[in-house]
């Protein structure tokens, strides 16, 4: 510890003070490396199915716990409770499901041309796993690292996002009732710049499993790769919606704006963009913005409330900063555009729901990731033009078509350059079973969730016996 210390501040209310943690110094990070690596000589040793045993435990834990955690969560990083709650239960879920994963085969037989030999191959773990999670799911991505991490064999040393400390303390905590063996998941709070980088660049870090915005992301993967270290990213995006003539106009003008403002759109996988087919513009921004009207922004905590603030003043002023640039380029706001914030009358880093008209793919609105509750509303001649426009872009983590034609249904699941497809769904990730993660400059390694997390997590061990 350096002596000094972070002090996390409430976004609804900044006058607020909820905790602070003390941030981790360079030499820290050896240390917790250090354990790391002596616990993993043990418990590696223990059987899948014990070690899904402990996250069973931590999942029951985690579920008895998830009100305070989800109250503090929403505290220090403004999402609204009942969906900082859904999460932490969603934490459970992934917890559960990583436990029954030791139960799950860990490995294949494989026919040999000698009827003497057994050839086989295991999956064994790799040692110790770097984790650097973000502010914006403060419990599920963490989880959804650490379980396989660890049910796999390995050991871990976490870095959470500094938004988000003291949510993480309570994390850990989970853990270690749940009986976690000292040493197996080590917690480092602190900067990016001095505890992230330095756990990046430890040399006795088997991998590193990262999630955050994609100029980190770009660095991170350029030390790994200097390394020869395993790597896995998740990052950025800038989701697109299209919406057809054939479509049910009411359900996608509903998941449209659940997309982009759930979580204050804060998620990387909100619906920053839409592509409006031009026939039904006109009834679709209709329903578009008397779903949005419906939006109650304020306190996360107030069970009224349907869109909390964004997390901090560095999200407002980025937000508002290209709630600007929209105008200047020549967008006009549809709804909203107003942010709330009044540093004397109110204090809270609220932002009205915003969407954008008269958008054309060139603008920074169109092609940025905003990460606040800001859309873009874009009108285009038929499927084929909001493809291309879809598209044509550096992300690739999800998407989504509206439409009841089934061969435009399958074009584009075939064609849009994503990893997370929706067909009359909102966009998003699934269910801890499918693999979660994108294309082109969203993701880099192997998927998360699901067998894909096997594959990251564990390497292959072939065996050839002969007797
Ligand atoms: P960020 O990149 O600023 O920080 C992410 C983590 O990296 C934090 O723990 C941070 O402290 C750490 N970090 C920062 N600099 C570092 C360095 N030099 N070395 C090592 N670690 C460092 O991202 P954020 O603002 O916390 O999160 C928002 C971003 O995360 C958005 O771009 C969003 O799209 C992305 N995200 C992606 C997914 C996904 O699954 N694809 C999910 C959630 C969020």
């Amino acid at each position: 510890m350096d002596g000094t210390t972070r002090e996390h501040i409430n976004p609804a209310n900044p006058s607020q003070m909820i905790g602070y943690t003390v941030p981790a110094i360079a030499e820290e990070v050896n240390e917790a490396v250090k354990h790391a690596k002596s616990a993993f000589s043990q418990w590696k040793q223990l059987s899948p199915v014990e070690r899904g045993e402990v996250l069973r435990k931590a999942a029951d834990i985690l579920e008895a716990q998830s009100q305070d955690i989800a109250e503090t969560a929403t505290k220090e990083m403004g999402k609204r409770l009942i969906e900082m709650k859904g999460e932490v239960l969603r934490g459970a879920s992934i917890l559960r499901y990583y436990a029954q994963e030791g139960m799950r085969k860990l490995g294949e037989v494989l026919p040999s041309a000698n009827s003497q030999n057994t050839l086989y191959s295991v999956r064994v773990p790799l040692g110790v796993i770097s984790v650097i999670t973000p502010w914006n799911f403060p419990v599920a991505i963490p989880i959804w690292k650490i379980a396989p991490a660890l049910v796999y064999g390995n050991t871990v040393v976490w870095k959470p996002s500094q938004e988000t400390g003291i949510t993480a303390v309570k994390i850990a905590s989970v853990f270690e009732q749940a009986g976690l063996p000292p040493g197996v998941l080590n917690l480092l709070n602190g900067s990016g710049e001095i505890v992230g980088n330095a756990l990046v660049e430890h040399p006795e870090t088997a991998a590193i499993t990262f999630t955050g915005s994609n100029r980190v992301g770009r660095e991170l993967a350029s030390k790994a790769v200097a390394q020869n270290k395993k790597y896995q990213l998740e990052l950025g995006g800038k989701n697109p919606v299209i919406v057809l003539e054939d479509a049910d106009l009411d359900l996608a003008a509903k998941l449209t704006v659940e997309g982009a403002m759930k979580q204050t759109g804060q998620r990387c996988t909100a619906t920053s963009r839409v592509y409006v087919e031009q026939s039904i513009y006109d009834p679709f921004i209709e329903k578009l913005l008397g779903h949005t009207a419906l939006i109650k922004v304020g306190d996360g905590l107030n069970e009224a409330v349907t869109m909390g603030p964004v997390a901090s003043k560095k999200q407002f002023d980025t937000v508002t900063s290209y709630i600007r640039k929209g105008l200047e380029e020549g967008a006009e706001i549809l709804y909203g555009g107003n942010a709330l914030y009044d540093p004397v009358y109110h204090g809270g880093y609220f932002i009205e729901p915003t969407i954008f008209g008269q958008v054309t793919n060139e603008m920074t609105i169109a092609r940025e990731e905003i990460f606040g509750p800001v859309l873009a509303v874009i009108k285009v001649a038929g499927y084929n033009e909001a493809l291309a426009q879809a598209n044509d872009t550096i992300y690739g983590l999800s998407a989504s078509l509206f439409t009841t034609n089934l061969n435009k249904a399958f074009d584009f699941i075939k064609n849009s350059e994503v990893g997370m497809v929706q067909i009359n769904g909102e966009t998003g990730g699934a269910e801890p079973q499918a693999p979660f993660g994108g294309m082109k400059e969203s993701s880099s390694g192997t998927r998360e969730q699901g067998q894909a997390a096997m594959e990251f997590f564990t390497a292959y061990k072939t065996v050839s016996l002969t007797t």
